[in-house]
This record gives C-alpha cells, sequence and structure tokens, in this order.
C-alpha cells in the first residue's frame, strides 16, 4: 500500500478501532478524505491486516491497488472516477467514447442503482463489503434517496465509507445514519514534510500551504497546476496593475479561487485584521472596503457558474479587470 501521510496514518489507527456499519468522514477539502477511506477500506477488507491497516501484499491489498475489487465498490462522480484511475462501468465508457456524452461531475443514480445489485449478491470473503462514496456531497437526491434505504437496512456485512468535503449538503437523514469523524488537520511540520514528499522543493511549501488555507492537497493541486511560490506571492500587485501573473492558463476554478482568497485577505486587512492566503507585505497597500465588498459579492455569484461552459480567454480579462478595478479604488 503506498504510504498514508502521518496525519492520515494516525487517524486509520484510530477509525479502525471503532465499530460500526457506515462511517461519515468529513472536513473542509484537501485533508485526504479520499485517501483515508481507501485505506479504511483496504484494512477492513485485507487478509493479514495490522494496527497499522492493510498489509498491502495480499490478493485482496493488490485486487486494490489494480483498481479491482469484488468486495469493493467505489461510486465517485464519472471525472473523479477517471482522475484517480478507476474504471467506469462498460455502459458509461462506452456512452462517453461513442456518444460523446461528457462525463459527470454528480454520482449518477445508475452507479447507485449498480451498488443496491453489488449490495445484494454474496461476499467472496469473511471480511464482507465495502462501499466508498467520495465527494458523498456530489450525490443528487435521487441517488441520495436510494442510498438513504440501503443505509437503513444494511445489507449483511456491507460496510460503508462517505467521504465528504460539505457535510451540509449531505440530506440530515444520511449523516444521522453514519458516525462521524471529522478530519484532523495536519501540523505545518507534517503537511511541509509531506509536500516535499511529493516533489515540492522545501522553499515552496510554506507559502503554497498559506495559499491552499493549510491544506496539504489543495497546496499540491496549486503547485501541480504550475503555481510557484514566487509567482503567488507576485500575484496580488500583478492582480492590481491588470496583469493576470501566473492565473493566466489555470482553469477557470482555480482562477476564481485565487481571486476570492485575494479579495478576502485584502477585506480582513482593511479592517485590521491578519491575512490568511497571502503575506500582508505582498498585498497592494490601500483597500477601499465598499468596492472590495462588492467584488466580494460579484465573485461569489460567478462561484455559482463556474463550472458553465465558458470562453476561458474573456472571462479571464473581465475577471482580471475587474480585480483591478477593486484593487486600485482608493480608501
Ligand atoms: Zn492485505
Amino acid at each position: 500500500m503506498s504510504l498514508l501521510a502521518p496525519w492520515l496514518q494516525s487517524q486509520l489507527q484510530t477509525l479502525m478501532l471503532r465499530s460500526g456499519h457506515a462511517f461519515l468522514l468529513q472536513g473542509p477539502s484537501g485533508l485526504g478524505q479520499y485517501e483515508l477511506g481507501l485505506a479504511l477500506a483496504a484494512a477492513w477488507l485485507c487478509q493479514q491486516p495490522t494496527s497499522d491497516g492493510a498489509c498491502g501484499t495480499c490478493p485482496s491489498c493488490h485486487g486494490i491497488q489494480v483498481r479491482a475489487h469484488s468486495d469493493l465498490t467505489v461510486l465517485m462522480p464519472e471525472t473523479e472516477m477517471l482522475a484517480l484511475g478507476w474504471p467506469l462501468s462498460e455502459k458509461a465508457q462506452k456512452d462517453i467514447d461513442e456518444k460523446n456524452r461528457k462525463p459527470s461531475r454528480e454520482i449518477r443514480v445508475e452507479s447507485m442503482r449498480q451498488l443496491l445489485g453489488f449490495t445484494q449478491t454474496t461476499g467472496s470473503s469473511a471480511n464482507g463489503k465495502v462501499v466508498l462514496i467520495s465527494p458523498a456531497e456530489r450525490m443528487n437526491t435521487i441517488t441520495a434517496n436510494t442510498l438513504l434505504k440501503t443505509l437503513e437496512e444494511p445489507p449483511g456485512n456491507t460496510r460503508f465509507i462517505l467521504a465528504c468535503h460539505a457535510a451540509h449538503e449531505l440530506l440530515p437523514t444520511v449523516r444521522s445514519r453514519c458516525q462521524n469523524h471529522s478530519m484532523l488537520w495536519p501540523t505545518v511540520e507534517q503537511a511541509g514534510q509531506w509536500l516535499q514528499s511529493q516533489g515540492v522543493s522545501e522553499l515552496q511549501t510554506l507559502v503554497l500551504l498559506q495559499a491552499a488555507g493549510g491544506r496539504p492537497e489543495d497546496a499540491l493541486a496549486l503547485y501541480q497546476a504550475g503555481i510557484q511560490a514566487s509567482q503567488w506571492r507576485a500575484l496580488p500587485m500583478q492582480l492590481s496593475r491588470g496583469d493576470p501573473g501566473a492565473l493566466a492558463d489555470n482553469p477557470a476554478a482555480l482562477v476564481l479561487s485565487s481571486l476570492q482568497k485575494l479579495c478576502h485577505d485584502m477585506l480582513q486587512t482593511s479592517v485590521g485584521g491578519p491575512p490568511r492566503y497571502f503575506q500582508a507585505g505582498d498585498l497592494p497597500k490601500t483597500a477601499n472596503f465598499k468596492a472590495l465588498s462588492q467584488w466580494s459579492r460579484e465573485l461569489l455569484q460567478s462561484a455559482k457558474s463556474v463550472d458553465h461552459p465558458y470562453q476561458q480567454g474573456l472571462l479571464l480579462e473581465a475577471w482580471v479587470n475587474r480585480a483591478q478595478v477593486a484593487l486600485s479604488a482608493r480608501g
């Protein structure tokens, strides 16, 4: 099994000692819910687990490593399945390949129906079966209601792990049927070491971690999107001059979340608070609270439609112009 990050390893050991048939791993994104959920599933299914988790070498562990385990069902949006190397159902793959259907960003009700079939068959070993749903908030109402029935009457020896980044978006009835586990945050040192183990240089880690609000996986995602620490630090002043800097050529969601972080920090510092995502010295010196509040509301509005199709170049230009206006308004 690939080595779990240290803050996840201790949580895995805690969870392995708990009994129950459904667990909700919840917290903000970027803390490792999916990795922890998969490690817990592997430990439950492993033929010779230790107190540290799955052995990593038995046939069950091998089945998970090659993404083909008859007693594990993974429910994810198709976009995430593809990104994490899980196979889609034959039919879904065919629709995407031949009918040009876009991979779904929701957990489709079709996969939930397959799940029902899965829970009704007998598991191949005494360890039972496991269902991992990630991120669980991507179930639409129909899918969630289908799951609810299974959670109410759990089929013999099937256990559920719901990895979640926005527990408030889950049906309360789904939440209440799960044992809750709140994800722990890594220390700055743990997160820094983990980032270095993923190939981020030591000099970059602190700035990128701050840019990600302390969430290590999000910091890694920034790094993988090609954002360097020096570029992040230069961004506020560049935007105040109408220059997109490192945001150019990045996906809309990343651009928008970066603008929201900058807007947040400008609002914070304009009322004497500490910035969260940037260093105070890197922010424009003057701020106009009213202009920033207005910008903040507009960004929130844009965030609601960020997944919709759009012309990337035009939108980036409009957003950067808008940022320049808000950042250069005098107090
Ligand atoms: Zn094993």
